[in-house]
């Protein structure tokens, strides 16, 4: 399949693609365009860290116990070998301290840092064939030259070629809006990035956990499972809705069709609340089976339906959609049935200083009424923030003021086709830019997870690999 848009030859002697992020979704695309090219394109990974390959999911960020929520059967990094990740946990899962990944099998939630070196593995296997090279620094500017892509690097350097892949990840979520006089919100009470690795450690005492999704579970789990802490942890979201458990259910044959979507959002929500609750249904599995036409439902959705989705059913979504692995299931019921962790339902109301080391919470809960938390610390679970406008990151932002990117209808990402073609901000289609994973959600709106991020990083391979090897063939 050729690109849609021509890419131009790179300068002599040129780069083919480089790809800025080296996360879980930049080195699928950098390891499937290796595979799907025979090695003839040698893409640049342009990432800060040491080696690249575990982003924010998999790395020392994560606790020792925190598990995947995809089955180990789920998570290869190659399409074409479904079993390698599965192989390859029960090959070192020992060596590294998790014994019983020997018996894996393809079924299991296995944890999230043996993930992580697995990757690492065979992105370090990949760089030392040469398939890829890994620039380490941060991207700090995108503009197009000649039908070429120039990237500025953060050590000085720069980057030209036809094809650039952005696929810069997960960015810290977004604060709720509250009355915090004394700027405790701002201050070092408040962890506003959940997933720092570089975060000091956390102080004793309560802790309040913004949000009750995966990021929370991560945070329960962790807080809950570390033995010199007793201190009660609270978690307050609107509904206090947690993710269900995973449990066994096989996806079911998809109940709707694309071509559903005219149908309207409320048709569908009501068929599929229906089939949810028909007699001897499981609602897993209904849910599950949705996901190969969930990105093709969502794209037939008017604009104005997908924001009403976003208003009042995405909550309940997740909560079914993205699950918990049975074992954190357990754990976290544990823990409530303890009085460790206390799930509220309500937003935040105001926050005041007590002192120097404790923040003073008042919750405005659902039912009525207020409850006033004295807490150590608060850490923000409330999930990725996609929005363009509010990214922090120089190279998002010099691309919105020069107008190479732009905010989809519904904030949720960038602007773009439903092959990751960037859109620039006169909504045209850009030739040799690309974005990958979640910064595509509101193109495709399920695009987080390894499977999507593999089947994506594929498919872009596959679509550039003929435009790449014509180009590295030149002299
Ligand atoms: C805590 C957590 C747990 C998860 N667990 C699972 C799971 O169990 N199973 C699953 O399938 N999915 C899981 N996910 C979904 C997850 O988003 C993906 O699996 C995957 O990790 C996303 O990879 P990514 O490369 O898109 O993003 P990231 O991991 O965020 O990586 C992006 C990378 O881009 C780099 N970058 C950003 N800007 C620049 C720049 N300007 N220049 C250079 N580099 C840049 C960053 O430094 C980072 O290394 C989880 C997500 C989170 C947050």
């Amino acid at each position: 399949m050729q690109p849609r848009h021509p890419l131009v030859p790179p300068p002599v002697p040129g780069v083919a693609l480089v790809i800025v992020g080296g996360g879980a979704a930049g080195c699928l695309a950098a390891l499937a365009v290796v595979r799907q090219t025979g090695g003839r394109v040698r893409p640049v990974v342009v990432d800060p860290a040491a080696q690249p390959g575990e982003g924010v999911a998999y790395g020392l960020g994560c606790d020792r116990h925190h598990l995947l929520n995809v089955p180990a059967g789920g998570m290869s990094l190659t399409s074409a070998q479904p079993e390698d990740f599965l192989a390859w946990a029960r090959a070192h899962g020992a060596r590294l301290g998790w014994p019983e990944a020997a018996e894996a099998v393809a079924g299991d939630y296995l944890p999230r840092r043996l993930y992580g070196a697995y990757v690492r593995q065979r992105v370090q296997e990949a760089l030392a064939a040469g398939a890829i090279c890994h620039r380490r620094t941060v991207a700090t500017a995108l503009r197009r030259c000649g039908g070429l892509w120039r990237v500025s690097l953060g050590d000085g350097g720069e980057l030209v070629a036809p094809a650039v892949v952005l696929a810069l990840g997960n960015q810290p979520p977004r604060m709720p809006v509250v009355d915090d006089p004394d700027g405790v919100l701002t201050g070092p009470l408040c962890r506003r990035d959940p997933w720092d690795p570089q975060a000091p450690p956390l102080p004793d005492g309560p802790v309040l956990l913004v949000g009750s999704g995966l990021s929370m579970v991560d945070w329960a789990l962790r807080l809950g499972g570390d033995s010199t802490r007793g201190a009660p942890v609270h978690a307050v979201s609107r509904r206090g809705l947690l993710p269900h458990r995973r449990g066994t259910a096989r996806p079911a044959p998809a109940l709707f069709t694309p071509d559903d979507a005219a149908a309207g959002l409320v048709t569908l929500m009501r068929r599929l609340k229906e089939a949810c609750r028909a007699e001897g249904a499981d609602w897993r599995a209904v849910i599950d089976g949705l996901r190969p036409v969930t990105a093709d439902l969502w794209a037939r959705l008017p604009t104005a339906e997908r924001r009403r989705f976003l208003r009042h059913a995405e909550t309940l979504w997740n909560v079914h959609r993205h699950r918990m692995p049975d074992a954190s299931a357990d754990a976290i019921d544990l823990l409530r049935q303890a009085g460790l962790l206390s799930v509220h339902a309500g937003r935040i109301a105001a926050v005041r200083r007590l002192g120097d080391a404790r923040a003073a919470v008042t919750l405005a809960l659902r039912d009525g009424g207020e409850a006033t938390l004295a807490v150590a610390a608060i850490i923000n679970c409330t999930g990725a923030d996609g929005h363009p406008a509010r990214m922090a990151s120089p190279l998002v932002r010099q691309c919105l003021a020069d107008g190479l990117l732009a905010a989809d209808a519904c904030g949720l990402g960038f602007a773009a086709e439903a092959d990751g073609t960037l859109h620039d901000g006169g909504g045209q289609p850009q030739a040799g830019l690309f974005g990958l994973g979640v910064m595509l959600r509101g193109t495709l709106y399920e695009c987080t997870a390894v499977p999507d991020l593999r089947a994506q990083a594929e498919t872009l391979a596959e679509r550039l690999a003929p435009a790449l090897t014509t180009l590295e063939a030149l002299p």
